[in-house]
């Protein structure tokens, strides 16, 4: 699927880079924007982005500046290419269509689908049909509102959201969904940070971080960034570290791969950064073995405690642990009772290294972890991030600084408030009841792992998504692209063509939304949505330029249709569809922290989200308490012979979508179809730098093969291997999961290299 026609692409290869960003970063920015948009539309687009009164960049969830600081062009590159790529003047309509058969379209790769344009009218595809053929919207709703009606069973319906919806869309597709009975709401924050909130609930009390953009740029004092590569996945990140780093905070890097962004960044805002050599970042890099975290931190956790024990009362704050916490005595037996040499071994780092890492940490008063995919997507993700929460809580730093998992979708944190959860607890569903009248199911419903379990064993009928690219997003992406044939609909609600419309049920419909940067005007007038950013901020949006096509539908408004066709205007559905002021006021009754919520989305820059543990160390666990954690330190076994392949995205690429074909920053360029393994473990296979091999990985269940990868000599860790998903999602077994999270473990897939033949 997603790697035939990639291997189209011939990669080239050379050195990778040091620093980020700078004038090659706006060139590369104003080049696509400029291709996509044209000039006019760059300057509209690109100017009100990330504005007080404009819309949020649809691409990652960095929160922005308060509003004096904001500057005139609030973007990163990546930014500006996710509005060039929503906001281009390219179409596909029905001629398209009628030209290209589903087979055809199948051959093409994902960024070759996507760059033909935006969606501009509802698209059918007939059951036994080989193309798409367009469909009036009356016909198209009334098609999904008969099919769900007809379902045995609410809970043969499953309603995926991608993190893009707005809080006021999410809030009323659960609704939707809940109101049909079943709590079937798969998200994408199943396959990146649930073990973030697994954790955090478990320990803290609240499934979310603990600081603020502005506790990273202006007061901790050690900023560790793990597992994540913010100069491609948060390129705005780079200028908070570039503040923490101008006013004497130390930035620690820790990840197999040592990353351009966070060696040196080149801020395109500041003549430095233009003209001159810009900032170094890391103070120290830490190249973990993939896998190797929870040993790493375990260590360092071992460490604090030894130097306490020598210097008692010196090194751990014991009034915050006696205050606020439970379980440290039984964490720290098992910390003493670690052995140094395994810790070595899992994390792959030597006990100097940790040592000295220790005593960046015991210098610093004030510490900020922040973490993404590379700690989320392991089988043991959640153990590693209950260890980084004691690590926080060892020294006080929860309520001073503390945990900041760095979320890649803009409003995936918002959907998951608004209610996108298959597991939401009792009390929110008991506000919905008594908000709406109708009492919402309880039993749990399907994660995205389970959904396409349940699709594989023909218990789903209608798949229904609010954006996303499902089958390139998820694991074993062959078996899920094939399993969705068993559904009777599928349905895509989304703004350009992708292969997950192409991997159909047996009927399927494509429904053309508003993109974020787009106006939306109802029959109550211009509409604003509402998003809530990485550090629980909550503020408007609002589109600027018209539609793409006067057939376009806001999320919201296609959402409320269908629940008015299904139910008839029972709890408002019409009047919420033209109105979003009545859905915020419902969201208000229903969600905590939302009181007053239209007034404070008029507040330049909008609010923050109430957070026990940040605003005042109160933590909503059992006891009330943090809660220290035992979490015996393991890595994954990798057999003789084999490596442990993590998946990563490109430079030129945002989750599914693939902008271009260059990793600039690590020298790739003109192809995605590359493996980076280190020079040792190269010569150990007889390979060399630009053989081209396949990739076999290997679970209880067989053998799955990804072919015609260009090997890529680059520094990493031995034992150690990377590529780009989704072309390697294909490796990744569909039961591979994260304990407590069902996280796929995208990040450690045992494989071994053979030759291609
Ligand atoms: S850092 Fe993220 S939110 Fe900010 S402009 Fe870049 S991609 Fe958009």
């Amino acid at each position: 699927m997603t790697g035939n026609s990639a291997r189209k692409g011939k990669p080239r290869v050379g050195e990778p880079k040091s620093s980020a960003a700078g004038l090659p970063g706006i060139t590369h920015a104003m080049r696509y924007a400029l291709g996509e948009m044209g000039a006019r539309r760059s300057i509209q687009t690109l100017s009100a982005m990330n504005q007080i009164h404009g819309f949020d960049c649809p691409s990652c969830a960095w929160p922005d500046p308060d509003a004096e600081h904001r500057h005139q062009a609030e973007f990163c590159e990546n930014g500006a290419k996710a509005v060039a790529w929503e906001a281009t003047r390219k179409q596909v309509g029905a001629a398209f269509f009628a030209t290209h058969s589903i087979a055809e379209l199948r051959a093409q790769s994902d960024h070759w689908l996507e760059h033909n344009g935006r969606l501009t009218e509802p698209m059918h595809l007939a059951a036994g049909a080989t193309h798409y053929t367009p469909i009036s919207w009356d016909g198209a709703l009334s098609l999904v509102a008969d099919r769900l009606r007809a379902l045995p069973d609410p809970d043969r319906a499953v309603f995926y959201t991608s993190g893009r919806a707005s809080n006021e869309a999410a809030f009323v597709y659960q609704l939707l969904a809940r109101r049909l009975g079943t709590n079937n709401l798969p998200d994408c924050s199943n396959m990146c940070h649930e073990s973030s909130g697994a954790a955090l609930s478990q320990t803290i009390g609240i499934g979310k971080g603990t600081v603020t953009l502005d506790d990273i740029a202006n007061h901790a004092e050690l900023v560790v960034v793990v597992g994540q590569n913010p100069g491609t996945n948060h390129p705005r990140m780079l200028t908070a570290l570039e503040h923490a780093k101008r006013r004497g905070a130390r930035i620690v890097s820790i990840n197999p791969m040592a990353e351009a962004g966070l060696a040196r960044f080149k801020n395109p805002q500041t003549v430095r950064g233009l003209a001159g050599r810009g900032t170094q970042l890391a103070d120290r890099h830490l190249p973990v073995r993939v896998n190797g975290d929870l040993a790493l931190f375990a260590a360092v956790n071992k460490a604090l405690l030894a130097r306490d024990d020598a210097e008692p009362g010196a090194i751990l704050d014991h009034r915050f642990i006696a205050r606020h916490c439970d379980g440290f005595e039984a964490a720290a037996d098992a910390w003493r009772a670690l052995d140094w040499r395994r810790l070595e071994s899992m994390s792959g780092l030597d006990r100097s290294d940790i040592e000295e890492f220790t005593t960046d940490v015991v210098a610093a008063d004030s510490v900020v972890v922040c973490w993404a995919m590379g700690l989320t997507q392991h089988r043991n993700a959640v153990a590693t991030i209950r260890e980084i929460v004691n690590f926080l809580l060892l020294r006080g730093n929860i309520g001073r600084a503390g945990a900041a998992p760095i979320r890649g979708h803009s409003n995936v944190q918002g959907d998951r408030t608004m209610g996108i959860w298959e597991q939401m607890p009792d009390t929110f569903l008991d506000a919905v009841r008594d908000e709406f009248g109708f009492d919402p199911p309880r039993r749990h419903g399907l994660d995205t792992v389970e959904s396409i379990r349940a699709i594989r064993d023909g218990r789903v009928d209608v798949f229904f998504a609010l954006g996303g690219n499902f089958v390139a997003a998820t694991p074993d992406s062959e078996l899920t692209s094939a399993v969705m044939a068993n559904c009777a609909l599928t349905v895509h609600v989304a703004t350009k063509l992708n292969r997950s419309h192409l991997h159909h049920g047996r009927e399927a419909l494509v429904l053309p939304c508003l993109g974020r940067t787009e106006r939306d005007v109802r029959s109550a007038g211009e509409q604003v949505v509402t998003v809530e950013d990485s550090m629980g901020m909550v503020h408007g949006s609002r589109g600027i330029p018209a539609p793409a096509s006067p057939d376009l539908r806001s999320e919201v408004s296609i959402v409320t249709e269908l629940g008015r066709r299904l139910f008839g205007d029972d709890i408002g559905w019409g009047a919420m569809g033209e109105d979003y002021t009545l859905i915020r006021r419902h969201i208000e009754h229903v969600v905590p922290g939302f009181q007053g919520f239209e007034s404070r989305i008029a507040e330049p820059g909008g609010f923050a989200l109430p957070n026990g543990p940040r605003d005042s160390r109160a933590f909503a666990t059992p006891s009330g308490k943090a809660r220290f954690t035992v979490n015996p330190p393991d890595a994954v076994q990798v057999p003789d012979g084999h490596l442990l392949l993590q998946t990563v995205r490109s430079h030129d690429q945002f989750n599914t979508t693939i902008y271009g074909l260059d990793d600039r920053y690590r020298g790739v360029r003109g192809g995605r179809r590359v493996v980076f393994v280190c020079t040792d473990d190269l010569r150990d296979r007889g390979l060399r730098d630009g053989d081209v091999v396949d990739l076999v990985s290997v679970w209880t269940d067989g053998e799955r093969r990804a072919s015609g990868f260009r090997v890529v000599d680059y520094p990493t860790p031995r034992g150690c291997a990377t590529a780009y998903f989704p072309e390697a999602n294909v490796l990744v077994p569909l039961d591979s999961t994260a304990d407590v999270s069902n996280t796929p473990t995208s990040k450690s897939i045992v494989i071994r290299i053979e030759p291609t033949t």
